[in-house]
Order: C-alpha cells, then sequence, then structure tokens
C-alpha cells in the first residue's frame, strides 16, 4: 500500500516595522502545530516604501495570508482587492486573508475585544465609556456599534481624533455615541456597564494611572484594558479593589490571534494553546 505525504507549507506573514520579537508569532505556530498544519507564520520586516511590492510578493508566493500592523494598517488598503465589513467602516486593516485568490482586508482587532469582552457580558444594549480614539479605541468602538451596544461615550485628549471617530460611529453605525474631551479626571456616569481603556497609557508602565475618578467605578462595572504588557495593569487592579469585573488585554490579543487563524485555515484553533504560547514567549 503506497501512502502520500503531504507537507504542504502554507504561510502566513507579519509585516511590520521592527518585528524582532513578535510574541504573536509563537501563539499562532503553536495553533498550527497544535492542529498538525504545516503551516509557518513568519516576521517581515517591511518599510512603508516597500509595502506594495511586498503585498504583491505575498500574493505571487502565494501566501494565504498575513497581519500587518502599524505604520501600514491604512495604507495597506491601496494594495488589496476588497475589504470586509468592519475593516471598511474603521478604513484600517490589520489582517489580510486569500479568498479566491483575492486579497482581502479585515480587522481582528476590535473582534478580538468583543469576543474576549462576550466571555463576560453580552455588550448588545449596554452603555459603554471607552477612553482614547487611536487605532485600538476606534476599531473597538466600530465593534461594539455593530454589536448592539446602546450608548458610547468616547473619551480622548485630542479633540479632533475623537470628534472624528463620533462622528464615523453616528453617520456609518447610527450609534449613539457622544465626544468628551478629557481634562483632568473623568467621572465615570453612573449607568455605565462597561469601562475601557482603549489608549496606551500603561503599555510598559506599571505605574502609569489611567486620569479618572475611581470613586465613579461601580461594583459589577467590566473594566477592561487594550494594555496587555504588563497584564495586570493599574487600571485593572484599582478597578477590581471598587468590585468591577477585569478583562485584560491579553485576551483581545489571543482572540484577534484566533480570527485571524480561522480566517486563514478555516479551523476553529484551541484558545487554551495559545494563550499558553503567548504567555510563554512573553514570560509572564
Ligand atoms: P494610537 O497611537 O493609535 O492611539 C493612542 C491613544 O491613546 C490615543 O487615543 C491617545 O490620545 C491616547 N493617549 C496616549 N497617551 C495618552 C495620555 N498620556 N493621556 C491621554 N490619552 C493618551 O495607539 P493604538 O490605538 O494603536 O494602541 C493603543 C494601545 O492598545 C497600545 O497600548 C497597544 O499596545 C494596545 N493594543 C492592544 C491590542 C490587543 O490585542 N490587546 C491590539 C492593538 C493595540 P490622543 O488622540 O489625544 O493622542
Amino acid at each position: 500500500m503506497s501512502q502520500t505525504q503531504h507537507f504542504l507549507h502554507e504561510l502566513v506573514g507579519s509585516m511590520s516595522q521592527g518585528a524582532d520579537g513578535n510574541p504573536t508569532v509563537a501563539m499562532i505556530e503553536a495553533a498550527f502545530r497544535h492542529h498538525g498544519l504545516h503551516w509557518r507564520y513568519i516576521n517581515l520586516e517591511v518599510t512603508p516604501e516597500d509595502l506594495g511590492t511586498a503585498v504583491k510578493g505575498a500574493k505571487a508566493m502565494g501566501f494565504r495570508g498575513f497581519n500587518c500592523s502599524l505604520p501600514h494598517k491604512v495604507s495597506v488598503i491601496a494594495h488589496l482587492d476588497g475589504l470586509g465589513e468592519s475593516a471598511a467602516v474603521m478604513g484600517a486593516v490589520n489582517c489580510v486573508v486569500r479568498r479566491d485568490g483575492r486579497l482581502i482586508g479585515e480587522n481582528t482587532d476590535g473582534k478580538g475585544f468583543l469576543k474576549s469582552l462576550e466571555a463576560l457580558v453580552d455588550p448588545r444594549g449596554k452603555s459603554v465609556v471607552l477612553y482614547g480614539a487611536g487605532g485600538a479605541a476606534r476599531a473597538i468602538a466600530v465593534e461594539l456599534g455593530l454589536a448592539g451596544v446602546r450608548r458610547l461615550r468616547i473619551v480622548n485628549r485630542s479633540e479632533a481624533r475623537g470628534a472624528e471617530l463620533v462622528r464615523l460611529l453616528r453617520d456609518r453605525l447610527k450609534v449613539d455615541a457622544e465626544l468628551v474631551v478629557w481634562r483632568g479626571d473623568d467621572r465615570v456616569p453612573e449607568d455605565t456597564d462597561i469601562v475601557i481603556n482603549g489608549t496606551s497609557i500603561g503599555l510598559y508602565g506599571p505605574a502609569a494611572r489611567l486620569p479618572i475618578d475611581l470613586a465613579s467605578l461601580r461594583p459589577g462595572m467590566v473594566a477592561a484594558d487594550v494594555v496587555f504588557n504588563p497584564v495586570q495593569t493599574r487600571f485593572l487592579a484599582e478597578a477590581a479593589s471598587r468590585g468591577c469585573r477585569p478583562l485584560d488585554g491579553l485576551g483581545m490579543l489571543v482572540n484577534q490571534g484566533i480570527v485571524g487563524v480561522r480566517y486563514w485555515t478555516g479551523i476553529e484553533p484551541d484558545a487554551g494553546v495559545m494563550r499558553r504560547a503567548l504567555e510563554a514567549a512573553m514570560g509572564v
């Protein structure tokens, strides 16, 4: 009896600048190994000038897709064949998927956050306060809007960036959104269900303080952070001490990886395997 073995090395990549030590490589490759896929996920250092050529190259070489991070999340769109729903609304792509030979841009950041959030609470009909209006906050706000939140209060230091996000939420998704320009300590409204730090405050800074009035946090509120390094941020620790239910940024990172693997391979990867591999790579 003859036996045929298929050692087909499908390729997926991560296009970024300064990609060395990207811990998501360990997470994605752990999923491939666990599910017996002879695939590779590789870091590709790509400069903004070379992005178009790199995307053409990935297509020509039959890549199943790739992630892209800053500074390519917006500029990559010009080199793709189409966009998924939320990527089109937010105008940013962090995950590219080859479908029927076409490269389609998706955004898995917000989807990863939502999946992680849904383990604690269904966002439909909920009142949300979101700090920040940068890339991560924008992705989260759009997914929350698509998921049917009741109210979205965007609090941002820069008025222009915050106003642009609120406009997008109102005009494109018909979300009841308002902007609060962040000056001093913000008070979380009493009827809030979910409070999210979508800023980079706390990244690599365990002592960094989110300027909010802690006394306005109430027991039972979900307090989520996009920052995943450190995993336990000061905001999460303080919110937990006030009886809030904390949600760390590692869950968002793992879940955006899960969505990517699902898009590229069609399988539902094991979340535990991916989280453990990510934690080991990050040393947490
Ligand atoms: P951006 O640079 O696009 O946005 C940064 C945001 O933080 C802006 O709203 C900015 O406000 C705000 N901000 C920064 N410093 C301050 C400050 N001192 N006071 C008030 N506001 C401040 O970054 P990203 O959105 O791409 O990333 C934000 C964070 O999300 C990072 O820590 C990143 O690591 C994390 N992230 C986590 C992911 C995960 O899977 N867990 C995925 C993607 C990102 P302003 O507009 O006024 O400048």
